[in-house]
């Protein structure tokens, strides 16, 4: 019996370990995929203080999981399938079922897909929803980015650095990056810009060769040449596996109080994952530490009814 289950071995699910072991919970975190969440798909994280210049995302998370490892937090690499509640028992289900007094809920949110001809059949042969992963294998090629918000714009400014032409295609006339970011990019002469068009077919035969774009004002077609198209139109947050009973908004996002609690007393719900304004490290990692302090008031509110 764990008093903490933490679902997601991100930013915020790793500072939430390393609080809850400091203040002496059993705690365990449970992951899919490697530690890092989304963040260690990023090539550089510029806005975490203490890093003059930047750190790069995977570096720093990878200090995160050293430091939940060095407090003696147990990390599981297992996909959480469910959740189920007994009263003041809570199960984790994965490839094992693991109890606890206590959850929290970290497991991020994933990006999200167009949804046109072309972009399953061509992921990995042209089609990345990741350029520190992938922008290598276009050094010298021509790639598109899709989406105006600042994970396009950022994207799209590290892949001039490798690329030999950046085509952001945005469905707006007007990015919804931050203004530092875009004012980089609208700078950066390897960035051209494609407005007021959105993607309807992505097209080629062994690997992608073009893509099928149409002016929402003009309505006005085009067939646009490209070695690869990056999309960055948001994220869909991971909470498919979690049971009816807990209240989500209407995107899936958790509904979470002042004390970070879900509607079910004793489950919690921290990071990208929960309905905030701003999904940042910065922010995930503030979530992780304060839902400690509320786990404490759970577990003290828990002993002084019994
Ligand atoms: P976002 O801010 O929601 O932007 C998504 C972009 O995709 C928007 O420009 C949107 O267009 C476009 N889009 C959505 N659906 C589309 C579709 N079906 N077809 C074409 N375009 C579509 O998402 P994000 O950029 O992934 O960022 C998510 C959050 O993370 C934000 O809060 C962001 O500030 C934060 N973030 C911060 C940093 C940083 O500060 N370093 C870096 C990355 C992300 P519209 O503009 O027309 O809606």
């Amino acid at each position: 019996m764990y008093d903490v289950i933490i679902i997601g071995a991100g930013p915020a699910g790793m500072t939430a370990g390393i609080y809850a072991a400091r203040a002496g919970y059993k705690t365990m975190i449970m992951e899919t995929g490697a530690p890092g969440g989304q963040a260690s798909t990023t090539e550089t994280i510029e806005n975490y203080p203490g890093f003059p210049g930047g750190v790069s995302g995977p570096e720093l998370m990878m200090k995160f999981y050293e430091q939940t490892v060095s407090f003696g937090v147990e990390t599981v690499f297992q996909h959480v399938t469910s959740i189920e509640v007994e009263g003041n028992i809570k199960k984790v289900i994965g490839d094992a079922a693991y109890e606890a007094r206590s959850i929290i809920i970290a497991s991020g949110a994933r990006p999200r897909v167009l949804g046109v001809n072309g972009e399953s059949k061509f992921r990995g042969k042209g089609v990345s929803y990741c350029a520190t992963c992938d922008g290598f294998f276009f050094k010298n090629r021509e790639v598109a980015v899709v989406g105006g918000g600042d994970a396009a714009i950022e994207e799209a400014l590290y892949l001039s650095k490798i690329c030999s032409k950046v085509t952001v295609i945005h469905r707006r006339d007007k990015l919804r990056a931050t203004k530092i970011v875009q004012d980089r990019a609208l700078k950066n002469e390897k960035i051209h810009f494609i407005w007021d068009s959105v993607v309807d077919d992505i097209i080629g035969e062994n690997s992608l060769t073009a893509l099928s774009l149409h002016n929402v004002k003009t309505q006005q077609r085009q067939l646009f040449t490209v070695d690869g198209v990056f999309i960055f139109v948001g994220y869909i947050p991971n909470s498919d596996y979690l049971p009816a009973s807990i209240i989500l908004d209407q995107r899936g996002y958790l509904l979470t109080d002042d004390y970070l609690q879900t509607n079910i007393s004793g489950i919690f719900g921290i990071g990208d994952i929960r309905q905030k304004n701003l999904r940042q490290v910065a922010t995930a990692v503030g979530d992780g530490a304060a839902v400690i302090t509320a786990l404490d008031k759970y577990f003290a509110d828990k002993e002084g009814e019994s």
